[in-house]
């Protein structure tokens, strides 16, 4: 992640968000502040403008966004707006964007609300699965809607493998594999949108590890490590499994499990 950082400070807006009906009709003054993380060096060098983010484009951008949208709570405004500008400017990797609404009718002297949010690209390893039906027209569906959608795209393709079923042995063989992406999910989202892709392929949840049309597995996440009800990363079993790592190794092979502190390479050799 990139450590440099454009900042802007309290742009000012005449906007109409607000829950209130005064706010909205009305309209009442918004100031916008946003740090841009990007690498500089290359601008830095260059002292071109062309290599690096406008401001003063940002800030047209970000006015015309926050006026022709209109939103009732201030952390929709900052969610949307954040999206809108990673898409808008690829340069930038991180953004903290903070909107605050001045004088926010309360009944109450505030000098000022305001919501602050952190969002940015995040790198995410995905493993495909089929053994029903046309495998491969399933995997690389859904490599195709994963890269169409606005908030991923796909940056590496493994070769797809064959391998005999695990845990119920009674069903055909399957046809694996792994991509890399980057994504503006959390690791939440990203696991509803990987299901819906699931559900598209007519994915019926029946026997555990039974047969299925489509299996996507969030395998890593950053460097993230978290286990809770619906989600656990890095993926319990990825470590143990070579039709997960062989795919894994071929597109990342120095990429390092975060619990075990290992690279993919190092844990193929542990199982083989
Ligand atoms: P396995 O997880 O051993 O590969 P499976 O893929 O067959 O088994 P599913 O029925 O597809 O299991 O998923 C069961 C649940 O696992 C999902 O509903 C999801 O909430 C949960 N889950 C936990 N961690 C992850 C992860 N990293 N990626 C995908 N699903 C996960
Ligand atoms: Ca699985
Ligand atoms: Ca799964």
């Amino acid at each position: 992640m990139h450590t440099d950082s454009i900042i802007i400070n309290d742009l000012e807006i005449y906007a109409n968000h607000g829950v209130l009906s005064e706010e909205t009709a009305l309209g009442q003054k918004f100031l916008i502040s946003a740090t841009m993380y990007t690498d500089t060096t290359k601008a830095g060098l260059s002292d071109s403008i062309e290599d690096s983010v406008n401001y003063a484009d940002v800030c047209q951008f970000i006015t015309k966004y926050l006026t022709e949208n209109t939103f009732k709570l201030l952390e929709a405004a900052a969610e949307n707006l954040a999206t809108q500008i990673l898409l808008a400017y690829p340069l930038i990797s991180k953004i903290d964007v903070e909107i605050k609404k001045p004088w926010a009718p309360i009944g109450l002297p505030l000098n000022c609300v305001s919501v602050k949010i952190t969002r940015g690209w995040h790198i995410a390893y995905i493993a495909l699965g089929s053994n029903m039906g046309d495998k491969e027209k399933y995997l690389n569906d859904a490599i195709t809607m994963i890269n169409d959608d606005d908030m991923c795209i796909v940056n590496k393709v493994s070769s797809f493998i064959i391998t005999p079923p695990y845990g119920y042995t009674e069903q055909d063989d399957f046809l694996n594999g792994a991509i890399k992406i980057q994504t503006l999910y959390s690791p939440k989202m990203l696991l509803s949108f990987l299901q819906e892709i699931e559900k598209k392929a007519n994915r019926v949840r029946q026997i555990h590890w039974g047969p299925r049309t489509l299996d996507l597995d969030i395998l890593l996440y950053d460097n993230l490590i978290c286990d809770d009800d619906t989600l656990t990363i890095p993926h319990p079993e990825l470590h143990k499994r070579d039709f997960v790592l062989i795919p894994l190794r071929e597109i990342s092979p120095n990429c390092v499990h975060p619990l075990l502190n290992k690279r993919i390479n190092e844990l193929i050799t542990e199982i083989s």
